[in-house]
């Protein structure tokens, strides 16, 4: 292959640069260590359909996004609502006093980078109802302590999965249908995946590199320091013979963890799952921190079945159970966001991807964030060296690329404003998508508007684009008017909360 983009790692981040930059046009290789491509979204091999524990996507994340826009086809399940449990220290019941008490969690508040969790929870929300948000947290963080993490971390992630539950999907078939999907689409694009193939800092090739492993094999790989607070979490996967009315979700929120122990039966969302439409798959997972062993935390997990699911003993056919160390994604402590992560860019055309470097997004959309953003700088970096050495690069900024659309709409206007970030400086917005350009697009009353939201030194920089279709010469002033006026309206607070919530494509 003539100057390949070489993507270290056949994982979802992987997976996603290659087709990224074949797409593109580049010759790809992709090196995967292991004999079969698809990392941690594979489950093993001993039974089709059971992920690596518990596995959903967002329908407005960036991985969807991107399967999406690429016309990946995946089927999606949504969740099962009726069946749904609380454990707490009384037993096991339907969430209605939980569900009423977050209610009134509801208004949309912005959580300070710096405040742990629970710190910023108890003044917020009163210390009954913040140790159970901090408990519920344990769900998407898998962490032992979510309370101790930064509260702009938690929250984010708190209102994406409860208060936007809508937006929760099942993989149709386990996750090896999208490592699938991926591998057919990568192939078919010519990219080359080789198999058995595990490449060491001596082996390394030479040119545009991304490497798409674990942190801790990316810094083996580049010999450097490289690392981020991660979890260790206990899973128990339990397939068992049909039982009676089993629930399909069980949150247990004891008080003698500081995390909760999530159950979840996948049976219920797709009842074919394992081939034999009557037996049942639960997966199990819980944080667990750094003095627990294996069997003290599978005891725990077993306990909660043991007191939310009637019999489930007796009717094992098959059980694993792992303790996954640093395997869930980067978690950001009180003072960090995901931009102090470890860097894409790491010198020397070397990039970085995965769920533990610097992109937003929840689990495996910082893996799918990260390799869109990697390729494309790996992409740069290839034009360098094959087209045009010493041509300086060009900046993909979103704020640069509304630019170029300004320049190809006559009589369009482009307008920045500054908002200030006082102490969350340059971390007001974390964008859950950024596969795409950057900027939002719309069309309302015949007016074509765009929105980019740039990072800058002291906040963040709005840029508006406004066009009208008024012929020359009215349509400039009319069209600045208007984008000034946009502009004016950004800069009000209202507005900077309205824009965190809205997802950059
Ligand atoms: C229990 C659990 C639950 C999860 N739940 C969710 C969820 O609900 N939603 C969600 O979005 N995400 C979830 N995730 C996270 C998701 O699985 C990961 O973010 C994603 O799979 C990571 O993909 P990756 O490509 O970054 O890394 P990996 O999947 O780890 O891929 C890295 C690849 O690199 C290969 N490799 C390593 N070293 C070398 C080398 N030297 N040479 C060549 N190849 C090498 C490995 O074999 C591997 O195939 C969960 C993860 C776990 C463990």
């Amino acid at each position: 292959m003539d100057r390949p983009i070489h993507v270290v790692g056949g994982g979802i981040a992987g997976l996603v640069a290659a087709i990224t930059a074949a797409e593109a046009g580049a010759p790809v290789v992709v090196h995967e260590a292991s004999g079969r491509a698809g990392g941690r979204a594979l489950g093993g091999t001993e039974r089709a359909g059971v992920n690596l524990g518990p596995h959903v996507v967002f329908t407005d994340g960036a991985l969807v996004r991107w399967l999406r826009s690429h016309h990946i086809d995946v089927g999606l399940r949504g969740p099962v609502v009726r069946g749904v449990r609380v454990l707490d220290d009384s037993g096991s019941h339907l969430p209605l006093v939980e569900s009423a008490r977050l209610a009134a969690t509801l208004p949309p508040q912005r959580a300070p980078v710096d405040d742990s969790f629970r710190a910023w929870a108890e003044q917020a929300f009163g210390p009954t109802r913040a140790a159970l948000m901090c408990r519920l947290a344990g769900l998407f963080t898998f962490h032992d302590d979510p309370g101790a993490l930064s509260a702009r971390f938690v929250w984010d992630r708190f209102r994406r999965t409860f208060l936007g539950a809508d937006r929760v999907r099942w993989v149709a078939g386990g996750w090896s249908t999208l490592v699938d999907a991926l591998i057919e689409r990568a192939l078919a694009r010519g990219a080359r995946i080789d198999l058995d193939d595990r490449l060491t800092p001596g082996t390394l090739p030479e040119g545009p590199t991304i490497v798409a492993t674990k942190l801790s094999a990316a810094a083996r790989l580049l010999e450097r320091r490289l690392d981020w607070p991660g979890t260790r979490t206990a899973l128990l996967d339990v397939v068992t013979a049909p039982g009676g009315n089993w629930p399909s979700i069980v949150a247990d929120v004891r008080a003698d963890l500081a995390t909760c122990c999530m159950i979840e039966r996948e049976t219920a969302v797709e009842p074919g799952l394992l081939g034999h439409d009557r037996y049942e798959l639960f997966q199990a997972h819980l944080g667990v921190g750094p003095g627990i062993a294996f069997d003290p935390a599978v005891a725990r997990i077993e306990d909660a079945l043991d007191r939310a699911v009637d019999g489930w003993r007796e009717r094992v056919v098959w059980r694993r159970g792992h303790l996954l160390v640093d395997s869930t994604g980067a978690v950001d402590p009180p003072g960090t966001t995901w931009r102090d992560r470890p860097g894409i860019d790491q010198g020397d055309d070397r990039f970085v991807a995965g769920d533990a470097v610097a992109a937003p997004g929840l689990l495996s959309e910082v893996a799918v964030n990260s390799a869109v953003r990697a390729t494309h700088m790996a992409l740069e970096a290839r034009r360098r060296q094959v087209f045009a050495p010493g041509w300086p690069s060009v900046d993909l900024s979103p704020e640069r690329r509304l630019a170029v659309l300004a320049a190809a709409l006559p009589g369009a206007s482009l307008e920045s404003v500054e908002l200030r970030g006082g102490s969350d400086r340059g971390r007001e917005i974390e964008p859950v998508d950024e596969t795409g350009p950057g900027y939002l697009l719309g069309v309302r009353a015949g007016v074509v508007r765009g929105t980019a939201v740039t990072p800058s030194p002291d906040g963040s920089r709005v840029t508006t684009l406004a066009w009208v279709r008024w012929p020359e010469p009215v349509a400039r002033p009319l069209n600045r008017l208007y984008s000034t006026l946009r502009a004016s309206v950004f800069g009000s607070s209202a507005w900077r909360y309205a824009l965190g919530r809205r997802r950059f494509r």
